[in-house]
C-alpha cells in the first residue's frame, strides 16, 4: 500500500512504524504505518499531492500537546510539522512557518522587545496547532495578535486569508472546521521594553507550574470550558479529585487534567473521560466535550 512512497522519500523524510507516544505529550500511543516530516512548504505541498493521489488517509500533526492517540496507532500517515520552522521579522510583524513551537515564537518576540504573544509563553504547541484551536491563556488569545494566515485547501491550493476569515472563537478556527492545512501565521506585535516582557513571560509561567501537573506527561486541559461553569469544579464536586483507570489519573493538582502517572494506556483515557462525563451529567445535568483531540487507529 506505501511500496511507492516509501520508495519515493529518504529516511529523512519517512519513518515507518514510528511510535506515536514519542510525539505525544501524554506519552501514549502505538505506531503510525508511515511518519513524515517535510522541511519545506514545497516538499509537504509535494507530499500530500502524492498522498491524495494515491488516496491514502493522513493527518497532520504539530508538538502533540492536544492529542490522544490509539494504542493501535494510526493506519494512514501522519505529516508532522516539526521541521517547517522559519521565524522572521519585518517591522513589528513576526512570521512563522507551522512548525515553530510556541516556545521559540515567544522567546524571539521578547528578544526583538515586542509584546503581544505573552500569554502564549507557555502553552505547549507550535503555530499550526495552536492556529488551529486559536489557542490561549490569562485572558489572551491567538485571535488577539494574528493579522495573516496561509494555509493549503481540500484541493492542496495555498491561500491566504488576512485580518478577517479565521472564524476564530472559543478553541476553534475556521481551519479546524474545515480541515485545512495552516502553513504559517503573522504576527502583529507592538514594541516594550524587553525587562518587561520577560517579566510577564516569567509571572505566567510560575503561576502555570502552581497549579498545573507539569511534571506528569497530559494534554492539557481535557474538556472545554462549558457554559456558566469550571470543569474542574464540577469534577471536585463529584468527588473525582485523583480518581483513576489503569495509569490514567484525574491530577490532583488540577481537576481538569488527565495524568499518565507511567504505563497509560489510551483506553484507560478514554474509558476516564467517559466516566467523568457520565457521573457530571448524572450529578449536575451538564455535557462535558473534550478539547483533546481523540484519533481513532
Ligand atoms: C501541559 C499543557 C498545558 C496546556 N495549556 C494550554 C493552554 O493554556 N491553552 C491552550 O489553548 N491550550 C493548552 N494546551 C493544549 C495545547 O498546548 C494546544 O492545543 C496547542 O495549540 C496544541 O498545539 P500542537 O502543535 O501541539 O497541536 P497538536 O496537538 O499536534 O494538534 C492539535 C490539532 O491541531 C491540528 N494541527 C496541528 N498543526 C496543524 C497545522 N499546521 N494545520 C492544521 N492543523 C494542524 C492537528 O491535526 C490536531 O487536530 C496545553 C497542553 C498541555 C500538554
Amino acid at each position: 500500500m506505501y511500496t511507492s512512497l516509501i520508495s519515493k522519500y529518504s529516511p529523512e523524510f519517512l519513518k515507518e512504524n514510528e511510535a506515536l507516544s514519542l510525539h505525544s505529550s501524554f506519552k501514549i500511543g502505538g505506531p503510525a504505518d508511515i511518519f513524515l516530516t517535510p522541511d519545506s512548504p514545497a516538499l509537504l505541498q509535494e507530499m500530500i499531492n502524492f498522498i491524495q493521489t494515491k488516496q491514502l488517509r493522513f493527518m497532520v500533526m504539530g508538538g502533540g500537546n492536544n492529542l490522544l492517540f490509539s494504542d493501535e496507532g494510526f493506519r494512514g500517515v501522519i505529516i508532522s510539522t516539526d521541521k517547517l520552522n522559519a521565524l522572521t521579522l519585518e517591522e513589528n510583524i513576526v512570521t512563522a512557518q507551522c512548525g515553530v513551537s510556541l516556545w521559540d515564537l515567544t522567546a524571539f518576540s521578547c528578544d526583538n522587545s515586542l509584546s503581544g504573544l505573552e500569554f502564549a509563553s507557555g502553552i505547549p504547541g507550535s503555530v499550526g496547532g495552536a492556529v488551529f484551536m486559536n489557542a490561549g491563556a490569562y485572558g489572551g488569545e491567538m485571535k488577539d495578535v494574528i493579522i495573516s494566515v496561509d494555509f493549503l485547501d481540500h484541493d492542496n491550493q495555498v491561500r491566504n486569508h488576512g485580518l478577517t476569515g479565521h472564524n476564530f472563537s472559543y478553541r476553534t478556527s475556521l481551519y479546524q472546521q474545515r480541515n485545512y492545512l495552516v502553513l504559517q501565521a503573522k504576527f502583529q506585535l507592538t514594541p516594550q521594553n524587553k525587562e518587561e516582557i520577560k517579566a510577564q513571560m516569567k509571572d505566567l509561567q510560575q503561576r502555570r507550574e502552581s497549579k498545573q501537573p507539569l511534571e506528569y506527561p497530559s494534554a492539557g486541559s481535557v474538556f472545554r470550558r462549558p457554559e456558566g461553569h469550571f470543569v474542574g469544579k464540577l469534577i471536585d464536586d463529584c468527588g473525582l479529585r485523583g480518581f483513576s483507570i489503569g495509569d490514567a489519573q484525574i491530577s490532583d493538582k488540577h481537576s481538569g487534567f488527565i495524568i499518565n502517572k507511567g504505563h497509560a494506556r489510551s483506553q484507560d483515557v478514554k474509558n476516564l473521560i467517559k466516566h467523568i462525563q457520565e457521573i457530571v451529567k448524572c450529578k449536575f445535568g451538564v455535557e462535558l466535550h473534550t478539547e483533546i483531540r481523540i484519533i481513532e487507529n
